[in-house]
């Protein structure tokens, strides 16, 4: 049998050379029961025509292979869940690594979509006022974190002390949108807490600059 594999039985019309029926796919609608090229020409073949077009072979192949697609899906989930803290171990090693090309990558994906980020978050801070809020208390935390400054408070905290001086500027007494004013500025060691926080207009704000005015008061 072994032989009789290895025998010079067939000639490939494409690479011109004669080789064994067992270096030939089957194929029915042929008269010998073989394909007429051999299977590295055949492979070489598909290789080039999935080179030329990916996106379509790609798309074919889910119409043709949904229950592989789903399979490939479903085994790499299964490997992730049986392999997570090793994963994700393994990923945040590689992404200190590789902070630079990080963030290189990212700047470039905002570059590529500039447009349609920007028309997604503008929708997303628009409609959503409270998540606006949060993240100007979130941005003061880290501007605070900056300057070493002691203390944190949440949004929770914030809203509630906004609440309580019915959103209004504790300067000028405008009612609308409130900034963080601390008393005591960072600069000048004031800590990050609520005991030095008041809610000040915008314009009250920047004209108080680095002064210590408490209003609450
Ligand atoms: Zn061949
Ligand atoms: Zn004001």
């Amino acid at each position: 049998m072994q032989s009789q594999c290895t025998t010079v039985e067939k000639f490939c019309v494409c690479c011109r050379s004669w080789k064994s029926h067992t270096d030939f796919h089957r194929n029915k609608a042929r008269s010998d029961g073989f394909h007429a090229h051999c299977k590295p020409c055949r492979c070489e073949q598909e290789r080039v025509r999935r080179a030329e077009n990916p996106d379509k072979c790609r798309e074919l192949d889910r119409l043709r292979y949904p229950a592989r697609a789903e399979t490939s899906k479903q085994r790499s989930r299964n490997w992730y869940y049986a392999n997570k803290q090793q994963y994700q171990a393994q990923r945040a090693i590689w992404r200190s690594k590789n902070k630079s090309v990080i963030s290189l990558k990212a700047k470039l994906f905002r570059l590529q979509h500039i447009e349609s980020i920007r028309k997604y978050d503008s929708q997303r801070w628009s409609n959503n006022p409270v998540r606006r809020e949060r993240h100007k208390v979130v941005n003061s935390r880290r501007h605070a974190a900056k300057k070493n400054a002691d203390g944190t408070f949440t949004y929770n905290d914030w809203a509630t002390l906004c609440k309580r001086y019915g959103n209004k500027c504790l300067c000028c007494g405008k009612v609308g949108k409130m900034t963080i004013d601390h008393i005591v500025p960072l600069v000048h060691g004031g800590p990050h807490s609520m005991s030095n926080i008041q809610p000040l207009c915008k314009s009250c704000n920047s004209s108080k600059n680095d002064k210590t005015i408490d209003y609450r008061y």
